[in-house]
């Protein structure tokens, strides 16, 4: 068995997506918790997300990741290449020098944003883009559906915080 990925190993939930969201969301929540429970038996007034400090956070459970994931495939008998796979004939694959044949392939080459198509979508971040900025803007417009939901409510959380 073999696997081939250009990007780091881990794909997009572990290293650019659930992962690193859940915990920024998990932050979220307890602001908005200690919000709710103000009064109620809870004194917290302080508590607030500081966002520099949660994506200094991110990386440590991001990073090892790749390293990992490549270990234990190799310990699986897998063979791992670094490269962008393409199809030379029905059941051969070149990545890189090497040509790949076998009998069966599974393509799970993931998705990407859609192209907006509106004047001015290259001002637009992407998700991904999103999980990685130092500070958080004070006013966001989000477009799109539940990965934006996601950050929005994060982000909300936060400006409600502070
Ligand atoms: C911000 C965010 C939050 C999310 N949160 C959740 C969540 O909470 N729960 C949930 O269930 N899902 C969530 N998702 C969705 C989830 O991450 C994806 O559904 C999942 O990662 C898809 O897995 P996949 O293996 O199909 O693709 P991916 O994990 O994207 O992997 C595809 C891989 O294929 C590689 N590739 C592409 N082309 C080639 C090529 N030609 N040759 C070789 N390799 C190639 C890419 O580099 C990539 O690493 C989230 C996504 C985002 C962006």
């Amino acid at each position: 068995m073999a696997i081939i990925d250009p990007r780091p190993f881990g794909g997009t939930c572990a290293l650019r997506g659930c992962d690193p969201k859940k915990v920024l969301v998990g932050a979220a929540e307890v602001i908005d918790w200690n919000r709710r429970m103000q009064g109620k038996g809870v004194r917290a007034q302080d508590a607030r997300v500081n966002w520099p400090e949660l994506m200094r956070f991110k990386p440590t459970f991001t990073e090892p990741v790749p390293e990992q994931t490549e270990q234990w495939m190799t310990k699986a008998g897998i063979a791992t290449f670094h490269g962008r796979a393409r199809f030379v004939g029905p059941v051969a694959i070149q990545v890189g020098e090497d040509v790949l044949e076998t009998a069966n392939v599974v393509v799970a080459a993931g998705a990407k944003p859609v192209d907006l198509n509106i004047p001015g979508a290259d001002h637009a971040l992407i998700s991904e883009q999103f999980l990685e900025l130092d500070n958080l803007a004070e006013r966001i417009v989000f477009i799109g559906g539940v990965t934006s939901h996601s950050n929005s409510h994060m982000s909300l959380r936060e400006l409600i915080a502070v």
